[in-house]
């Protein structure tokens, strides 16, 4: 039986992580990039974190392409579709990344299928779950909940990832892989090299004080080693097809994440955001503003993620999300990226 797994995406901040974790429970890899000049960065990086890269190659594909995907497919037992677009900003036309994260996804099921891999896992999100309910909803979100694509109040990113994510499920409906689908919360935690992805931005913003307010909003969180080791429980465990399973070490604030920073380095406790802002400010900006706009719909709205899922079924024991801010914080020190 063959023991290769195609990692799409390998150049990315979780799939780094997922790399370690697939070549350290020995298995091959073969991780897709866009351009080979990223494959030697990441090989760079994957050795630097004590990786096996002698077990780890690299294929050209890229999401918005036919060619490449079956070639990069042949011979893998499994397939862990991470690659998606995460940009740091919105686009007002909320069907933007829907052909690239829907019709990538679609290339990567359809042609895991032709090759008669055994199951594919996919990077899902929360962003697939909790966006665009009205209040009626409650605080409470489990693997049955479905964002609302039609509301006025969902993020190109949050249509992306669902429409990616109903995608593939309906591709293996009729046959085909296993599928199981992993929804992670906001994902912090170590970063392997300077490539740190868009998540550690939001921290990084703080870090340096450019972000004395914020608005009244939460976030699950999730550690990226947390992630990673869900990615692979979710390819091996065999109750987990057919399967999502939110991933979140916990609930935070804006200001709690300043306050986790302030914890992890002191000396940047006078950096960081001191002001939670009104509702009605936010509102306002809103007029003006994509970042606000984005914000309104969430504001004083604390979600509560179920996890039993992935704790039973997975086996995860989730790091606190303060553990994922600080790993953050000593990654952008040592990276040199906040000083
Ligand atoms: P990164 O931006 O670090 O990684 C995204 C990866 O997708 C990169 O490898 C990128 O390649 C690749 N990619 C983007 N567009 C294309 C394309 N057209 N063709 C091929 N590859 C492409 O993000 P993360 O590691 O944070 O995210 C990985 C996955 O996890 C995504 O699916 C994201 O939606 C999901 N996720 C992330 C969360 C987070 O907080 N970080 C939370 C929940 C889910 P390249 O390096 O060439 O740009």
């Amino acid at each position: 039986m063959s023991d290769l797994i195609l990692l799409t995406g390998i150049s990315g901040f979780i799939a780094k992580h997922v790399a370690l974790e697939l070549l350290a429970a020995g298995y091959r890899v073969r991780g897709t990039v866009r351009s080979a000049a990223k494959a030697a960065l990441v090989q760079e990086t994957l050795k630097n974190a004590g990786g096996a890269v002698d077990r780890l190659e690299f294929v050209e594909a890229d999401l918005t392409q036919d060619n490449g995907w079956d070639a990069a497919v042949a011979g893998c037992r499994f397939v862990v579709h991470t690659a998606s677009p995460f940009p740091a900003r919105q686009s007002k036309d909320r069907y933007a990344l829907v052909p690239i994260a829907r019709g990538g996804t679609l290339r990567v099921v359809e042609a895991a299928s032709r090759a008669g891999v055994e199951r594919i896992v996919l990077t899902s999100s929360v962003a697939a779950i909790y966006y665009g309910h009205d209040a009626k909803q409650g605080p409470h979100y489990s693997e049955s909940n479905w964002s609302n694509v039609e509301s006025s109040h969902i993020s190109d990113y949050a249509v992306s990832k669902t429409e990616a994510e109903r995608a593939a499920w309906k591709a293996v409906e009729a046959g085909g892989p296993e599928l199981a689908v992993v929804n992670p919360a906001f994902v912090l935690g170590p970063m392997l090299d300077r490539e740190t992805g868009t998540s550690a931005e939001l921290i990084r913003t703080m870090l340096m004080g450019r972000l004395p307010a914020v608005p009244d909003i939460t976030f699950g969180i999730v550690d990226v080693r947390d992630v990673a080791r869900a990615h692979l429980q979710a390819m091996t465990v065999p109750d987990a097809a057919g399967r999502r399973f939110i991933l979140c070490g916990g609930s935070l604030s804006m200001m709690e994440i300043g306050q986790s920073i302030a914890l992890a380095e002191p000396s940047a406790a006078s950096r960081v955001p001191k002001l939670v802002l009104p509702d009605f400010l936010v509102r306002a900006a809103a007029i003006f503003t994509g970042k606000a706009r984005a914000a309104v719909p969430e504001l004083g709205r604390r979600k509560i993620l179920g996890t039993e899922a992935a704790e039973r079924t997975l086996g995860i024991d989730f790091r606190p999300p303060q553990v994922a801010v600080a790993a953050t914080v000593r990654s952008l020190k040592e990276l040199g990226l906040a000083n």
